[in-house]
C-alpha cells in the first residue's frame, strides 16, 4: 500500500476543439455533453465536430505537413518536442489522471500507477525513435546505386475508444509524430477531455500549428468523416469489430487511405494442473477484471484443466468477494462504474444471457442499488464454447470459466473464437509452454503473467481482431511510405 495523497474531482469548463493551433467552436455550433460514470452527472458540454470540422483540420494538417517549421524540423528536433510533452504530462500527472478518472470511471489509483506512467513511456519509447528512422542501401544489378527513403505517410485520422484515453490517444500520436506527419484525432464522445488537455501541452511542448489537431465528436459524424477524407493519407481505429469494418469499407471507397485496426477480442487464458496455481488464479482474476473487465486484450475465457479446477474457481470467486466497488476518488476502491449508461446495460443483457442459457453464476449478477452505471464482478462456470457469453466480447466484468482435459484440446477451444488478439497460458513445463504458445492464434501469447504491454513490444491482432500492430518498432512501418530512389552511377 503507498501512502495515498488526496485526489478530488477537477472543475471543468466547457472545452473547444483544436485545428491548426486554435481552440475553435464547431463550425455548427454543436454541442454534447460528457458524464461522469459513476454519478451519472454531466461533467460539462464540448465542441462537437462533425464533416465541416474536419474538413478545416485537414487543412490545417495538410499545410502543417507540407510547411515550414515542421516540413523541415530535423529528425533530432522532432524527437525534443516528443520528450518535452512526455515530460508536461509527467509533471500535470496528477491533474491528467483525476481528469481521465472523472471522465472514464477508472480507479484513481490505477489512472495514478498505471494509465499516466504507461502513457509518458510511451512517448519517451518514440521520442528516442525520431532520429533513428531511416531506409538501406541496396546493392543492385548494373551502374546504379539504389537507397530507401522512409518518408511520412502524410495527414493521419486516428480514431480512439474510450477505455484506456490517454494511453490509446499516445499509441496512435508518438509513432505518428516521431515519423513526422501531422495528426488528426477523434476520442471517444465518452471520454473526450484528457486528449484536450494534451493537445493543449502538446501546443506548450513546441509543436508547430496544425501538427496536432482534436475534432471530439460521434462516431458516425465526426469519425466516419476521417474514414471517407479524401485528404486523409491514412486512418489508425481502435474499436468494435464492427465499425472497424465500416472504417475499410469508407477507406476502400473513397482514396484507399492506408489504414490500421485494433479491433476487440475473447481471448483465452489457459492454467494448466501444473502451474503455480495460486499465482495463476490471482492473475485470471485481473486478467478480466482490470479496468472494469473494458479492455481489448481481457482474459475473458478462462480454461482450467479439471483436477485444479475448484482450486482456481475458489481463488478466483473469493478475489471477486473482495473487491471494494464504489467512488472512483477514493484510493481504497479496487473498483469503479462501467464507462457509460449504454455499456452498463449491454453487459447486463449478456450476463441475462449467460443465465438463459444455462451457464451457473457463481459469484455477483447485478448491478448495484446506487447512482452511477456500477456492476458487481460475476464469474460463471458451467460455460460451453458455443454460448453468447463465451463468443462475444462483454467489454464488463464478466468472466467465464471452462474445463478441459489435455494440451490439444486447449489450443483447439482456446482458438475456436473469430478473434486473435490476445492469450495466456500457465504452466511449469517449458515444452508445453512452447507447444502451446505456438499453437495459439493470437498476436500477443503471455506465459505465466497477463497484461505485460511494453511499448518496445508489438501489439495487434490476427484474424477479425485488427490488421496492423502497435508500439515498438512495428508500428513506424504504419507511419511512413517507403520510397525507393534508383541513381544512374557516371555514365
Ligand atoms: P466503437 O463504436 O467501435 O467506438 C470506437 C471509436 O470509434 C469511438 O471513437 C467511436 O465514436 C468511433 N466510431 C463509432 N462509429 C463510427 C463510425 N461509423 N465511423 C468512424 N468512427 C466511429 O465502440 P463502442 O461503441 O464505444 O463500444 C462497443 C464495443 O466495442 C465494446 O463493447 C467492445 O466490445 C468494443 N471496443 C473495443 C475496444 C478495443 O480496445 N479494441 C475499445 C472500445 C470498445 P464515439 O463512440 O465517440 O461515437
Ligand atoms: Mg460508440
Amino acid at each position: 500500500m503507498t501512502t495515498a495523497k488526496t485526489i478530488t474531482p477537477p472543475k471543468v469548463t466547457d472545452k473547444k476543439m483544436l485545428i491548426g493551433g486554435k481552440w475553435v467552436d464547431s463550425v455548427s455550433g454543436k454541442t454534447f455533453e460528457t458524464i461522469n460514470p459513476a454519478t451519472g452527472d454531466t461533467i460539462c458540454r464540448v465542441a462537437e465536430g462533425d464533416r465541416a470540422d474536419m474538413d478545416l483540420a485537414v487543412e490545417a494538417a495538410r499545410r502543417a505537413l507540407e510547411s515550414k517549421p515542421w516540413a523541415t524540423m530535423s529528425a533530432a528536433e522532432r524527437g525534443r518536442v516528443l520528450y518535452k510533452l512526455a515530460d508536461l504530462i509527467e509533471a500535470n500527472l496528477d491533474e491528467l489522471a483525476a481528469l481521465e478518472t472523472l471522465d472514464n470511471g477508472k480507479t484513481i489509483s490505477d489512472s495514478i500507477s498505471l494509465d499516466l506512467p504507461g502513457t509518458v513511456a510511451v512517448y519517451r519509447y518514440y521520442a528516442g525513435w525520431a532520429d533513428k528512422i531511416h531506409g538501406k542501401t541496396i546493392p543492385v544489378n548494373g551502374p546504379f546505386t539504389a537507397h530507401t527513403r522512409h518518408e511520412p505517410v502524410g495527414v493521419v485520422g486516428q480514431i480512439i475508444p474510450w477505455n484506456f484515453p490517454l494511453e490509446m490517444q499516445a499509441w496512435k500520436w508518438a509513432p505518428a509524430l516521431a515519423c513526422g506527419c501531422t495528426v488528426i484525432l477523434k476520442p471517444a464522445e465518452q471520454t473526450p477531455l484528457t486528449a484536450l488537455r494534451v493537445a493543449e501541452l502538446a501546443m506548450e511542448a513546441g509543436f508547430p500549428d496544425g501538427v496536432v489537431n482534436v475534432i471530439p465528436g460521434y462516431g458516425p459524424t465526426a469519425g466516419a468523416a476521417i474514414a471517407s477524407h479524401y485528404g486523409i493519407d491514412k486512418v489508425a481505429f481502435t474499436g468494435s469489430t464492427e465499425v472497424g469494418k465500416l472504417i475499410m469499407k469508407a477507406a476502400a471507397e473513397t482514396n484507399l487511405k492506408r489504414v490500421t485496426l485494433e479491433l476487440g477480442g475473447k481471448s483465452p487464458n489457459i492454467i494448466f494442473a501444473d502451474a503455480d496455481i495460486e499465482a495463476a488464479a490471482r492473475f485470471a482474476y485481473d486478467a478480466l477484471f482490470f479496468n472494469m473487465g473494458q479492455c481489448c486484450c481481457a482474459g475473458s475465457r478462462l480454461f482450467v484443466e479439471e483436477p485444479v479446477y475448484e482450486q482456481v474457481m475458489n481463488i478466483v470467486t473469493r478475489r471477486a468477494k473482495e473487491q471494494v466497488i464504489g467512488d472512483p476518488f477514493d484510493q481504497a476502491t479496487t473498483q469503479g462504474p462501467q464507462v457509460s449508461e449504454e455499456q452498463f446495460n449491454t453487459i447486463l443483457g449478456y450476463i441475462e444471457a449467460g443465465r438463459k442459457e444455462g451457464a451457473r453464476c457463481v459469484t455477483g449478477g447485478s448491478k448495484l442499488d446506487r447512482a452511477g452505471y456500477f456492476i458487481e464482478p460475476t464469474v460463471f462456470d458451467n460455460v460451453t464454447d458455443d454460448m453468447t457469453i463465451a463468443r462475444k466480447e462483454i467489454f464488463g466484468p464478466v468472466l467465464s470459466v471452462m474445463k478441459f482435459s489435455d494440451v490439444d484440446e486447449a489450443i483447439q477451444r482456446g482458438n475456436k473464437t473469430m478473434y486473435g488478439l490476445a492469450a495466456a497460458l500457465w504452466t511449469r513445463d517449458i515444452n508445453k509452454a512452447n507447444r502451446v504458445a505456438a499453437g495459439l492464434k493470437a498476436g500477443t501469447v503471455w506465459i505465466n503473467c497477463y497484461d505485460v504491454v511494453d511499448p518496445a513490444v508489438p501489439f495487434g491482432g490476427f484474424k477479425m481482431s485488427g490488421m496492423g500492430r502497435e508500439l515498438g518498432e512495428y508500428a513506424l512501418t504504419n507511419y511512413t511510405e517507403v520510397k525507393a530512389v534508383i541513381t544512374a552511377l557516371g555514365r
